[in-house]
């Protein structure tokens, strides 16, 4: 059995990095990485533009001008200044070579075909020079950037069509367990209807990763080594729930001892979560999780997470913390460490009830897990601990 930062130092030491990439229209590289520099076909702008609504001059040695024409934002017509002379502009539109600053619309004062200006303009004031934000061949975003919704809309902006991205993991779902039935089916009398297959589709979906799922593996040696089999090898990641403890009927330690995966770590010193299995097989990684629905789901948000991050080459890899104070006092005489299901409100964070591996009712309500280090469960209110932020509950947290 090894401890909590020792199991995440062993994945950690993994490289998992996915080289492969591919290309995906912009429209649908939310949340992708960029797998090589993304050069500028163009310069941004690409043609003088104003900054503001008002008049485009060529400066004079007077603080009044002539306007000769009017340039909105789309035109393609364009005029020769002569000096003391100007042009109606507005924001977005093209300003003539000729003209050296625009001044904008509150700060002149117009009779007939005339402004009047009360102070001498700088040069370039209000204009968009030509490659100011990028300049055309140059490196826009650097490889390994993430791709959130200003960079698709960056990317668009240049004309950019497509990006080439690393491509996304394949991720295979096993649930095993003879007593589990889908929903929607009779609930005999020892079944139970199944939930960890929902839960880890649901919670991979959140981090873009749609997984195939096989969730009819009985409890013999043969259909979980099948099943495993299978998934292996058409994945670069397989999650299997259930069936990893010491029972006589946890056939999952066997069947991925005999299909030739190498161990890395199994069974960590933390509840819930104690049966975790983390090994490979060649460039496949494997985590056998805890049936328990609350283990399942806290082993992947902490150990599953950050390995499935760094195969994206997204950063950071793991939830966020922070440290926060409680609400109320808290006692626990489990050595192991523990991870707790929590709500943070108002920078303040409450354990909650219900904290037993089978439940799922305590995560469903849950924004956080406290994180207590191993022999560290007696704590006053106020006392500050260790929260990881589960993933919704990244927008809603002020710290
Ligand atoms: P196991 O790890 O297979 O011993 O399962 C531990 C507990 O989790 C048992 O009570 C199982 O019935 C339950 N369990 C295992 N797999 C699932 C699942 N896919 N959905 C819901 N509960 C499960
Ligand atoms: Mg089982």
């Amino acid at each position: 059995m090894i401890a909590v930062e020792e199991a995440l130092g062993f994945i950690r030491k993994e490289k998992a990095e996915i080289l492969e990439t591919e290309f995906v229209a912009t429209p649908h590289a939310l949340g992708r990485v960029l797998s090589a520099p993304l050069v500028a076909p163009l310069n941004l702008p690409s043609f003088r533009q104003s900054a503001m609504d008002g008049y485009a001059l060529f400066i004079g040695e007077k603080h009044t001008y002539k306007v000769v024409g009017e340039i909105k934002a789309g035109d393609e017509t364009s005029f020769s200044l002569q000096k003391g002379e100007c042009v109606r502009i507005f924001t977005g539109a093209p300003v003539p070579d000729t003209a050296q600053a625009v001044v904008i619309q509150e700060k002149v004062t117009v009779k007939e075909n005339t402004i009047t200006i009360d102070a001498h303009p700088n040069k370039g004031q209000n204009i968009r020079e030509i490659g100011s934000q990028v300049q055309k061949g140059s490196v826009t975003l650097e490889k390994n950037q993430e791709l959130n919704p200003a960079g698709l809309g960056f990317i668009q902006s240049l004309g950019i069509q497509s990006v080439e991205v690393y491509r996304k993991p394949k991720v295979t779902v096993i649930v095993t367990g003879n007593e589990l039935v889908a929903p929607g089916s009779p609930l005999s009398k020892g079944k139970i209807f199944e939930s960890n297959s929902l839960l880890l589709d649901a919670a991979l979906n959140q981090f873009q990763v749609k997984p195939v799922v096989l969730s009819k593996v009985k409890d013999t040696l043969q259909s979980t080594i099948a099943a495993l089999e299978k998934a292996i090898d058409h994945s670069d990641l397989v999650l299997i729930s259930g069936g990893i403890s010491v029972g006589k009927y946890d056939f999952v330690g066997e069947a991925l001892a005999q299909l030739g995966v190498k161990e890395v770590f199994y069974k960590v010193k933390q509840r819930p979560g104690k049966p975790l299995f983390f090994g490979k097989k060649e460039r496949t990684f494997c985590f056998a999780l805890p049936g328990n629905p609350a283990s399942t789901l806290s082993c992947f948000y902490i150990y599953v997470l950050p390995l499935l991050n760094r195969m994206m080459h997204k950063n950071p890899t793991s939830l966020r913390r922070s440290q926060l104070p409680l609400t109320h006092s808290f006692h626990s005489s489990e050595p192991r460490a523990l991870f707790l299901k929590a709500f943070i409100k108002e920078g303040k964070v409450t354990i909650l009830d219900h904290q037993n591996s089978s439940m799922l009712i305590s995560f469903a309500k849950a924004n956080a897990l406290v994180y207590l280090p191993e022999n560290e469960a007696t704590l006053e209110k106020e006392d500050f601990v260790t929260v990881l932020f589960l993933p919704e509950a990244n927008q809603i947290v002020s710290e």
